[in-house]
């Protein structure tokens, strides 16, 4: 990972969930920097997963080449139930493949802006979570390997949605939703030969995220549309920054983005006028 590119922020379960930003070698707490006013300056080259400098991304992240050849950008990164390296056969990279696919992943319920089924890597478990902004999951299965995760998603699909609706996720905390019983419910909707995946444990994990004030009409900002971005922080969740004016700010849709990061509480900004 280039230093001096944006990623999305790495996260910490708490009472409230932390937020740290690692960009030019510095850890930015960020939780501190909420009512402070913070500055993210674009110089218009991106670093693409092959390393090289562009003007822009093609599609999710990767320049035009990576997106049709690399294996992170595969069909069955897009959708798990295309996921074909359980029985040997190659996409794109049948040895990354293996490596990706063939691990356990965990099957969940999450409550963000209405509920979702999903899918994760067992190592990523409530990390996921965070960075999709839910308030409330749940697992509901854990698979021997990735086609496994995708063919209970699908069958899922049908009762909840499988994404999150983000505009409805920042504009405040869902309603809460008794997770234990939809898991039973669900369950049963498991295909036959994948029900002995379904764990046991009905553990729900609640999570808080550091906010102020929810944006009241959404607006987007992008670093392409405005390659200086300034307001006061007022909150963060998943990975969004929501920022006064009602903005909102997706860090992780900028991963790659060769940028500055600073910040400056409002009291310092004011003895300087
Ligand atoms: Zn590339």
């Amino acid at each position: 990972m280039n230093r001096d590119t944006l990623k999305k922020m790495d996260t910490e379960l708490k009472e409230v969930v932390h937020y740290t930003l690692d960009i030019h070698g510095t850890t930015h707490n960020m939780n501190d920097y909420i009512g402070k006013q913070i500055k993210i300056s674009w110089k218009g080259k991106i670093i693409c997963h092959c390393g090289k400098e562009k003007k822009k991304v093609f599609r999710s992240g990767f320049c035009y080449n990576c997106y049709w050849t690399l294996p992170e950008a595969s069909q069955s990164i897009f959708k798990p139930e295309l996921c074909t390296a359980h029985l040997g056969e190659e996409e794109r990279d049948l040895e990354w493949e293996r490596k990706f696919q063939l691990a356990p992943h965990y099957v969940y319920l999450a409550n963000s802006s209405g509920i979702k089924v999903g899918i994760t890597r067992k190592s990523q478990g409530v990390v996921r979570w965070m960075d999709q902004g839910a308030s409330q999951a749940i697992l509901l299965a854990e698979v021997p390997n990735r086609r496994y995760s995708g063919d209970i998603e699908v069958s899922l699909k049908r009762f909840v949605d499988d994404v999150t609706n983000w505009r409805k996720m920042l504009t405040g905390e869902p309603q809460s939703v008794d997770l234990v019983k939809l898991k039973e419910e669900l369950s049963e909707h498991v295909p036959e030969e994948l029900q002995q995946y379904i764990l046991p444990n009905n553990t729900v994990t609640e999570i808080s995220y550091p906010v102020t004030k929810y944006p009241t009409k959404i607006k987007s900002v992008t670093l392409d549309k405005n390659p200086i971005l300034e307001g006061e922080l007022l909150g963060i969740k998943g990975q969004y920054l929501l920022l006064d004016e009602d903005r909102v700010f997706n860090i992780r849709s900028h991963e790659g983005y060769i940028a500055d990061f600073s910040y400056q509480s409002i009291e310092k900004q004011g003895l300087l006028f």
